[in-house]
């Protein structure tokens, strides 16, 4: 038997070989479709793809055989990559190189052997797709092309997967990065909002009317900005497939009176007339995303009011039946050209963008996407200059319960004033925003820089509730809450951040918080937290 010489280029072979990370892994459908085609078209019992590894030939499929590898001295394969076209031994038995090889004296008994090398685009010969027989045979012309062509397709393969392997490492790189920049992009937005908001609501002092005026320019600028990156945020998170639902059960009157609520401000500023009609019933809960759902909803209603001339009339319908929840939003505005009509729901599209016109283009393709993900369907009627009408219709579970104990109005306290908070949060800004902010409604808080004196803190110190942040110097939130939620299982931590790609994950449970919370947090997003983590 002759063992096969070890190509010159082997180093380099073996590189390109692992670049696939093919070996060990499982079957997939797609090669072993050609194995089987390769066992037909040369009608062969035994069809393979070999590749050869340093000291092994492992086959990523096989037809016939049910071994999973072999040592590479006894493989045809290690022959067939020094060739460049097929390799065939029409009878073992007359071969010198193979006669007394254990492969054709014992099972399989391989009596005739053609090999198609697999040649990577540099060059390197990794493998072969192999037809074998227990029977001498020599193939035909039309079997050599057809093995080469397989072959060929054996590698078209490989790359394939290569290639959605970049894609998917350099999109996890893009999720990363973007997943910091939000953090770096909402801090010092949180600050702004916070402060000017802030500012405007304290009526301890009197500013000159222009300061005023300033302020809610800041406050205006502060909020676009923040929806803006959130927007960018979201695009991301569907077109990365990161994107998940969190769904709750909710008490229909009391969200859809808020969103009445948010509707009546946003249209007092153009005074528009808002027709508002909810069908629902009293007790009404039904499973939804509260904030996926205020979200399409409120784009929908914020294009109406942008779109719609002053003193115009909005209607919006609503109707929460057993099986589906349908909104609609109609206006008298400038409506949209029947050749548009197609476009607004692309991304980046503004169908008649004027240099008054604000917004990112982005709004109603997220409202779509999300109307998608929640199995609903989204439907546009409109006609230039006279209005337009967006109809959403989402499939909903309502519940008639009881039991469900009634949300709290978040602008209600119920908590504990004289609850023990602490804030654990590196930022010195972000401290001051917590101070103050508490400060607000009426509650004093301790404040921690580090995840490390936290844990110390707790040693000596009892606290009711812990605003964490996740993304921390030395140790994060996560690992922090985990330790804190270890020494006292009965801890309850809530999440503070910034980072809006943490919210889905199942990493804050993990570790033992409790709440999410995104920054910047609203004074009714820490009333309801206190109030039902603190009660009084
Ligand atoms: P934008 O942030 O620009 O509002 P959207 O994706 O929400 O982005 O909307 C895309 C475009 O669709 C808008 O720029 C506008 O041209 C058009 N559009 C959306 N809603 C309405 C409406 N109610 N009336 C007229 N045009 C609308």
């Amino acid at each position: 038997m002759k063992v096969a010489d070890i190509p010159s280029n082997e180093k380099y072979r073996l590189e390109a070989l692992y670049r696939y990370e093919v070996l060990d892994t499982d079957m997939e459908k797609v090669f072993d479709e050609l194995t089987e085609l390769a066992s037909e078209i040369c009608d062969t019992p035994i069809a393979l793809i070999s590749l050869i590894d340093a000291d092994r030939q492992w086959f990523k499929s096989k037809v016939g055989l049910s071994a999973d590898e072999t040592h590479r001295d006894i493989a045809f394969c290690a022959h067939a990559i020094h060739q460049e076209e097929v390799f065939e031994v029409s009878d073992t038995f007359l071969d010198e190189r193979f006669k007394d090889n254990p492969l054709v004296t014992e099972s399989p008994n391989i009596r005739s052997y053609a090999g198609a090398p697999l040649i990577t685009p540099e060059g390197f010969a990794i493998g072969t797709l192999c037809a074998i027989n227990d029977k001498p045979k020599k193939l035909n012309a039309h079997q050599i092309k057809a093995l080469e062509t397989l072959g060929k397709q054996v590698i078209t393969q490989l790359q394939l997967r290569l290639k959605i392997k970049e894609v998917e490492s350099a999109n996890e790189r893009k999720t990363d990065f973007l997943s910091n920049l939000s953090h770096e992009l909402r801090t010092p937005l949180n600050a702004i909002v916070s402060f000017s908001k802030l500012m405007i609501d304290d009526k301890t002092f009197d500013l000159p009317d222009k300061q005023k005026q300033y302020l809610k320019h800041l406050d205006y600028s502060g909020r676009r900005l923040l929806s803006l990156v959130n927007s960018v945020l979201d695009l991301n998170k569907i077109e990365s497939g990161n994107f998940t639902l969190e769904y709750t059960s909710i008490h229909a009157k009391t969200f859809f009176e808020s969103i009445h609520s948010i509707t009546k401000a946003l249209a007092a500023k153009k005074s528009l007339v808002v027709n508002f009609s909810c069908e629902t019933n009293e007790n009404e809960y039904f499973q939804t995303d509260e904030t996926r759902l205020s979200q399409i909803i409120l784009n929908l209603v914020s294009n109406a009011i942008k779109f719609s001339p002053n003193e115009q009339t909005i209607d919006i319908k609503i109707k929460l039946s057993s099986a589906n929840l349908i909104v609609a939003v109609r206006d008298e505005g400038i409506g949209i050209a029947k050749k548009d009509l197609h476009l607004i729901f692309e991304k980046f599209q503004q169908v008649r963008p004027n240099e008054n016109q604000e917004g990112s283009g982005l709004g109603l393709m997220i409202t779509k996407s999300l109307v998608e993900h929640m199995h609903g369907s989204i439907k546009l009627s409109s006609k230039l200059g006279q209005g337009s009408l967006f109809k959403v219709k989402l499939p909903v579970c309502t519940e008639n319960t009881f039991q469900q104990t009634d949300i709290p109005s978040q602008t209600q306290h119920t908590f504990n004033p004289n609850a023990k908070i602490l804030v654990v949060e590196d930022n010195l800004i972000n401290q001051e925003v917590a101070k103050a902010m508490f400060h607000t409604i009426g509650i004093s808080i301790s404040v921690c820089g580090s995840g490390e004196d936290a844990i110390k803190k707790l040693k000596s110190d009892y606290f009711d509730l812990i605003f964490m942040d996740l993304h921390l110097p030395g140790i994060d939130g996560f690992e922090t809450s985990k330790k804190i939620t270890s020494m006292d299982p009965n801890q309850k931590v809530v999440a503070l951040t910034a980072d809006v790609f943490s919210k889905a994950d199942s990493k804050l449970a993990r570790n033992g918080i409790q709440a999410y919370i995104s920054k910047p947090a609203s004074e009714s997003d820490l009333i309801s937290v206190l109030n039902k983590y603190c009660p009084n």
